[in-house]
């Protein structure tokens, strides 16, 4: 590890920092372009993140104004590192070459490797020349919508920009690396109550169950609400049925084990299904659903909260959607942000308009959605779904584990911190938050 990480790392002044030399690579997690048939004819279960993701050092590109590097002590995985590492539903070496056609500093982009990761806290290592917000020495958290603020429609709902990217998806130089490159407008204050790899694990999912449940933007959940919520233990789901139950509304939460059962109620949800012991099989074959299944789903949900649904969070996408169209109820939503299972969807769309129902398609979040639910993370209201830690060298098992649904909530990362633990600068509010409200993945998974 370089001086100038050891030196983030144990709390160096902005000034120190100043004074180090910036090295000229980074040890970072990347797939090769090379390698991006690597897996062609292979089943998606069988492609193997443990294969083609590497670590090494990579070369650390030129800093553009509105720029800033960050010493990463922590990043986790997200599911959009499994798409990339089994090069799936296509190779993300072509979002990187149109980026790269954009401009001279899109250029820097469309390179034979890349460096994935969306989610990191850090330390602010240096700040280009037009960042005003943001000095040496910041810790940080770091959302992933990627803009370009000078393109009209970025304003509004940056979300809706016609060049909105991902940043570690869509964009080079991600959140897995020691040292990584990200937009000024990026950048969100560390929680203080947290360690590194507890405030590694949020913005990402975090940012897109606010915009699903919370914002206007998507499902703008109201008091009283009832919301299905398919994956509940999981990245995405996990902040979801605390966003609901923060905002006054009941989580019905489905997950399939009862391990998973007993973590829910660890988190406060009453209502839970598990689905591998309920046996739904809302497809017959590959090509027929059954709808008594639906309504089995249904009949159990109204069992518990004795209404149908005002909301449901759909991500499995194939397998489900079909069912979450049929148990919604009269001019309720369906608010999908994905599509694990497979994206060619297929319901029975009389279920849809004779009941007023509306599917909402939501992404990610746009800065001001990701900074009001980090601010949730800030205060304590929302906690971290932190199950398991690796470490960079691990990123392979890490992303394997995700994608063959091994784990609970999220995986954290280190990279730059030199162990687990580190970062808490406010140990009266983590104490006000409850160690155990904060840990309770993290002890479930003990
Ligand atoms: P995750 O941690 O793997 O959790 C997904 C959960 O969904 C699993 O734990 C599993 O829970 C459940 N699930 C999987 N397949 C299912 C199926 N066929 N039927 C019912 N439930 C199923 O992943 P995540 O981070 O929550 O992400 C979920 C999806 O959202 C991924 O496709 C990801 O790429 C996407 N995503 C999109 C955005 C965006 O901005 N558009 C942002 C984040 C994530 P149980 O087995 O316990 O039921």
């Amino acid at each position: 590890m370089t001086s100038l990480l050891e030196a983030a790392a144990a709390g160096a002044s902005a000034e120190d920092l100043l004074a180090i030399p910036m090295p000229e690579s980074t040890r970072a997690a990347f797939v090769l372009r090379s390698e991006q048939d690597m897996f062609a004819g292979m089943e998606s279960n069988d492609k193997d993140p443990r294969a083609s993701l590497h670590v090494g050092e990579v070369a650390i590109p030129e800093l553009a104004p509105d720029e800033c590097y960050i010493a990463v002590m922590a990043s986790s995985i997200n599911f959009n590192t499994v798409w990339t590492s089994i090069f799936e539903p296509l190779s993300t070496f072509g979002f990187l070459d149109r980026l790269g056609k954009e401009s001279i500093w899109g250029k820097r982009h469309a390179l034979d490797y890349h460096v994935v990761g969306s989610d990191a806290s850090g330390i602010v290592l240096r700040t280009g020349s037009a960042v005003r917000n943001w000095k040496v020495g910041d810790q940080v958290t770091v959302h992933c919508n990627y803009v370009d603020d000078q393109d009209p429609s970025a304003h509004n709902d940056s979300m809706l920009a016609a060049n909105q990217r991902i940043w570690g998806f869509e964009t080079n130089f991600g959140g897995l690396a020691d040292i990584s490159v990200v937009k000024a407008n990026q950048l969100m204050p560390k929680p203080t109550h947290l360690t590194w790899e507890e405030a590694a694990v949020n913005a990402l999912c975090n940012s897109t169950a606010y915009r699903m449940v919370v914002s206007p933007n998507a499902g703008h959940m109201t008091q009283g609400d009832k919301v299905l919520v398919w994956g509940a233990s999981g990245g995405i789901g996990s902040f979801a049925v605390q966003y609901v139950l923060n905002g006054g509304g009941t989580p019905v939460a489905v997950v399939s084990s009862p391990e998973k059962v007993a973590l829910m109620k660890g988190l406060g949800v009453e209502h839970v299904i598990d689905r591998r012991e309920k046996g739904y099989k809302f497809w017959k074959d590959e090509h027929t659903q059954d709808e008594s299944e639906w309504r089995r789903l249904g009949k159990d949900i109204r069992g518990l909260v004795g209404d149908d649904v005002d909301m449901v969070f759909e991500h499995p996408g194939r397998s489900t959607m079909g069912a979450s169209v049929f148990v919604t109820k009269r001019a309720g939503k369906i608010v999908t942000c994905a599509a694990t299972s497979g994206y060619m969807i297929e319901y029975d769309n009389r279920h849809l308009w004779m009941k007023l129902k509306s599917i909402i398609g939501s992404h990610f979040a746009n800065y001001r959605e990701a900074w009001a639910a980090n601010q949730l993370i800030c205060e304590g209201k929302i906690v971290p779904p932190l199950s398991a830690v690796e470490t960079l060298d691990t990123v392979g098992e890490a992303a394997y584990q995700v994608h063959h649904n091994l784990h609970e909530g999220k995986i954290g990362v280190l990279c730059a911190a030199p162990s687990e633990g580190l970062g808490i600068t406010n140990p009266e509010l983590r104490a006000q938050v409850g160690e155990d409200r904060l840990t309770v993945f993290r002890r479930h998974g003990a």
